[in-house]
């Protein structure tokens, strides 16, 4: 069999960051390093981010910030969510996620949801007033979430849902963008409809999942037994709502690359830190070369993934297609982040290993950034695909 192999669309981006994305990159890195870092590990003993918090951090434009000025947003490019996103995250990983859900879901909503709709709570998530989830996975469709269980049927000028939703910020989302089948056939991908639900709806009923890292976020199963919203809360068109947040996917992708990023990056800084004072044989730990060369090789690594991630929101910036370029940011760079911060854990030695420092839970919380918004598997095919078309993809 043979098939037509497409090159990569790589262009030349020119990555000296303007007047704006510097002001918002250290906006975020003082947010950061005044704001979060500190709370990180108590939210992993709540499980929550506070409500104060959110709209602390929201207030200052750091959540949806390429929304459009109209719907609440800033209006900025969607480079700068970037470097607001690894900012964010070296403070607190979690808190970067309620950004990056918050960046998906504005831009499904804002896309796709009636003109009322969108005017009602686009503005409160980017406030940080609201949460809104997106419920794609289900018990047994995560990889394979083309085939959902969940149904949706027409009734009282509205819809009526049944089944069942996997997702991060479940215990603490106002609202969930979810998809359920509204087609009587069972074909992969086709048929399934996008729907925002107000999560205080009757016949909604939600569980925490017992979860090793990301508690923060707490992820857990939104139950939909007989759940009945008006029409006006369908997303696009009936049966097209596979194909809306695929593509809106590939953004995300490229933006939980940088918070793996972001995360990993001040675990080196530490690290270079603490080798340069501690000593052993009567040296610093640093004079050691087995010591210094795997935080040299971490450098290099975590600055091409970097650029990588900003190349791919480049193109995105620029209306170009990235979806290959987005599938490689979420395999790769959560994968040497941790990997990296493993490395620095150990680094520390025993004084890594304490539960009282982050590492251990940095480690835990990029490890579940591996698995959520797609497995390195399924990027890699969605990366085969597009060089040699389905035909001869695995
Ligand atoms: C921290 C975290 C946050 C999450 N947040 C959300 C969220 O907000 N919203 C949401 O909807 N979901 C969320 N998820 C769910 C996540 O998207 C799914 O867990 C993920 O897509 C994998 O699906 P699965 O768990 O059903 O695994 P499965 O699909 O059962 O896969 C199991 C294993 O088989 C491999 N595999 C499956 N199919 C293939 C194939 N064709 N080729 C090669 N290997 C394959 C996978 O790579 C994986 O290693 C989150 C998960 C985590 C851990």
């Amino acid at each position: 069999m043979t098939g037509t192999v497409t090159s990569a669309a790589w262009e030349p981006v020119d990555f000296a960051l303007d007047e704006t994305q510097s002001r918002y990159r250290e906006l975020a890195r003082r947010v950061a390093v005044d704001r979060l870092a500190a709370g990180y590990q108590r939210r992993e003993r709540t499980g929550f981010i506070e409500p104060d918090l959110m709209l602390e951090i929201g207030g200052l434009g750091l959540i949806a910030p390429e929304t459009t000025e109209r719907l609440g947003g800033r209006g900025l490019d969607r480079l700068t969510t970037g470097i607001i996103t690894e900012e964010i995250s070296r403070g607190d990983i979690n808190v970067g996620l309620l950004q990056v859900v918050g960046s998906l879901v504005t831009q499904i909503l804002a896309e796709n949801a009636r003109t009322e709709v969108a005017g009602q709570w686009v503005p409160r998530i980017c406030s940080g007033e609201h949460i809104v989830a997106i419920g794609l996975s289900e018990p047994n469709a995560g990889s394979d979430a083309g085939m959902p269980a969940m149904r949706a049927r027409r009734e009282r000028g509205g819809y009526v849902l049944n089944g069942q939703k996997s997702m991060s910020f479940c215990m603490q989302a106002s609202g969930a963008v979810v998809f359920a089948r509204t087609s009587a056939e069972e074909v992969r991908g086709r048929g399934i409809s996008a729907f925002l639900v107000p999560l205080a709806a009757q016949g909604v009923t939600r569980d925490r999942f017992a979860d090793m890292g990301a508690t923060a976020v707490g992820r857990g199963a939104a139950h939909f037994n007989e759940v009945w919203i008006p029409e006006s809360h369908l997303l696009g068109n009936q049966g097209q709502g596979f194909s809306q947040v695929m593509h809106g996917l590939d953004y995300s992708r490229a933006l939980i690359g940088l918070q793996c990023v972001g995360a990993a990056q001040v675990s080196v800084e530490e690290t270079w830190n603490y080798v340069s004072h501690r000593e052993a044989f009567d040296r610093p730990l640093s004079t050691f070369q087995g010591v210094s060369f795997p935080l040299a090789e971490a450098e290099t690594l975590l600055a091409a993934a970097r650029l990588l991630c900003r190349q791919t929101l480049a193109l995105k910036d620029r209306g170009l297609t990235h979806t290959a370029e987005a599938a490689m940011c979420k395999w790769w760079a959560p994968k040497i982040s941790g990997e990296i911060i493993q490395n620095c854990l150990v680094l520390h030695g025993q004084a890594g290993y304490r539960t009282d420092r982050p590492l251990q839970q940095r480690l835990r919380d990029v490890l579940g950034l591996q698995i959520g918004d797609g497995t390195a598997q399924i990027m890699k095919l969605i990366i085969t695909r597009h060089r040699l078309g389905r035909a001869l993809a695995p």
